[in-house]
């Protein structure tokens, strides 16, 4: 059963300016990656999310905002970093529906994988708002699908991006069927706190140039354990690829190796939590550095597949 991916069009129409470093040439960074795949994948183009399924992790009224204020010429800024032009609202819309298509895909075992190649990316984007590049909360969005349309009771999310995922904690973070494990660099953007007391969320705040020894040695001691316990019958990843040393957004020193080992372990811990079928869905958040997107991505799906 092959590696699928999942994209759409519209996800390289979607741009915030000439110099923004979320640009569609990342889309092709991690093409050449998916080309590098000994076994080929099975390609899929996304549907669009709906307002509905939007609305299950945020507010409808916010929903509305972005779908009835869609710019047709130039650009609506939405927050400093974050910004729509005429193909954002339906790349946003098909960013949420790739990864919902990947827990469909993955839920009901047509595939045992599945890594969603789509922009914008989601998990700074909270309830009620938008923020640091994301529209829509696309992985908060499909986990809560996958919860209330296939009825899984225990889902995992682990975000290895180097910035935490304030917008996933935000929706997600008392959800008793969600165990959230995130890594970043801290103190650093977007300045949420780290100190979490909910058992549902493991943060894992790092130390500016840390390594990838580091944060192994820290997934192990407080993500792993967390996650046997937990036994999800699903792993989403919010896969960032900014902690990678030559990325030029943040000051963490990971290299593709550390990419390919936490992908190896978290393939082996929903091996074992779900009795052999797996079930894994990635979906790109960061990672900026274009050649350094693809080795990572590379490190990352070799795993995957
Ligand atoms: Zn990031």
């Amino acid at each position: 059963m092959s590696l699928a991916i999942i994209n759409h069009p519209a996800c390289a129409l979607h741009e915030m300016g000439p110099q923004h470093p979320e640009q569609p040439a990342r889309l092709d960074s991690v093409a050449k990656a998916i080309n590098l795949l000994s076994i080929k994948p099975t390609h899929y183009t996304a549907p669009l999310a709906s307002q509905a399924q939007l609305s299950l992790a945020h507010d409808p009224g916010y929903v509305s905002e972005l779908f009835n204020h869609s710019p047709q010429q130039g650009y609506l800024q939405l927050d400093p970093d974050t910004r729509m032009n005429r193909h954002s609202l339906e790349a946003a819309r098909a960013a949420a529906g790739a990864v919902i298509q990947g827990v469909d895909l993955v839920v009901t075992n047509q595939h045992r994988a599945a890594f969603c190649n789509v922009r914008p990316p989601g998990h700074h984007a909270e309830h009620g708002r938008s923020m640091g590049f994301c529209l829509f909360n696309n992985i908060a969005v499909a986990a809560l699908w996958a919860i209330e349309h296939h009825q899984l009771e225990r889902v995992a999310i682990v975000d290895f991006d180097v910035h935490h995922g304030n917008g996933t904690e935000d929706i997600l973070g008392d959800h008793p069927a969600i165990l959230f494990c995130s890594s970043f660099q801290h103190p650093f953007y977007p300045y949420s706190r780290a100190d979490s007391q909910s058992p549902q969320i493991i943060n894992l705040p790092l130390a500016s140039h840390s390594d990838g020894a580091t944060f192994r040695t820290a997934a192990k001691q407080h993500w792993f354990p967390a996650l046997e316990q937990f036994r999800p019958e699903l792993i989403m990843i919010s896969a960032g690829f900014d902690a990678h040393q030559d990325d030029p957004l943040a000051q963490l020193n990971w290299c593709d190796e550390d990419y390919g080992w936490i992908s190896a372990e978290i393939c082996r811990i929903a091996e074992r939590s779900t009795n052999g079928q797996s079930k894994v869905v990635s979906t790109l958040e960061g990672g900026y550095q274009l050649d350094a997107l693809t080795s990572a991505v590379a490190a990352h799906l070799a795993e995957l597949s």
